[in-house]
């Protein structure tokens, strides 16, 4: 009965999720290409992302996972040109990147994508970020030192195993014949 649970949209944060830093903070936009590959700053610093980002996104994008953004930044120009300049753009079918509670982050993305939140897994560094998502429904991951494989791994195997619960729950609370 296990294995079959899989999300229909997965949503990560950007900042301290995806790259380490605030983008409205500790880094200056605009933001363009340095040298090779690098992106940097109005003031020529390097911005990094986590190492196994692209991978991670470039492999659940393959798998034919929808992806999402939701971040509070105000930096909001910033944070999509970053996406840009990484590449990872073509990656996220749903950007929403504004100040305020994420649950109407979550509700444009219930909305635009006809799912429900049960559908949903939800990545962020931030307790409260969690807090308001879990209420709603959707299945919310505490990402500690940034997305990696590992975390997104043991993120989709617990929401496999909320699938498998909420299905022996149904089955074990049908009268039998
Ligand atoms: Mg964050």
């Amino acid at each position: 009965m296990s294995g079959n649970g899989k999300p229909r949209i997965i949503v990560f944060d950007l900042d301290y999720t995806l790259w380490p830093f605030w983008v409205d903070t500790h880094v200056t936009p605009p933001f363009r290409k340095g040298k090779g590959s690098e992106v940097v700053d109005a003031h020529g610093q390097v911005i990094k992302y986590y190492k196994e980002v692209p991978q991670v996104l470039k492999e659940l994008y393959t798998e034919g996972y929808e992806l999402g953004v939701a971040s509070r930044t105000s930096e909001i120009r910033g944070a999509y040109q970053l996406l840009n300049l990484f590449g990872w753009d073509k990656y996220f079918k749903y950007k929403e990147i504004y100040p305020g509670c994420k649950v109407t982050h979550f509700s444009k993305i219930k909305k635009d994508s006809g799912m429900d939140y049960k559908d949903m897994i939800f990545f962020d560094d931030e307790d409260r970020n969690i807090r308001d998502l879990t209420k709603v429904g959707v299945l919310s991951i505490l990402v500690r030192n940034g997305v990696n494989h590992a975390c997104v791994r043991d993120g989709l195997h617990k929401y496999d195993m909320k699938i498998t619960q909420r299905l022996q729950r149904l089955a074990s609370s049908t009268p039998g014949r």
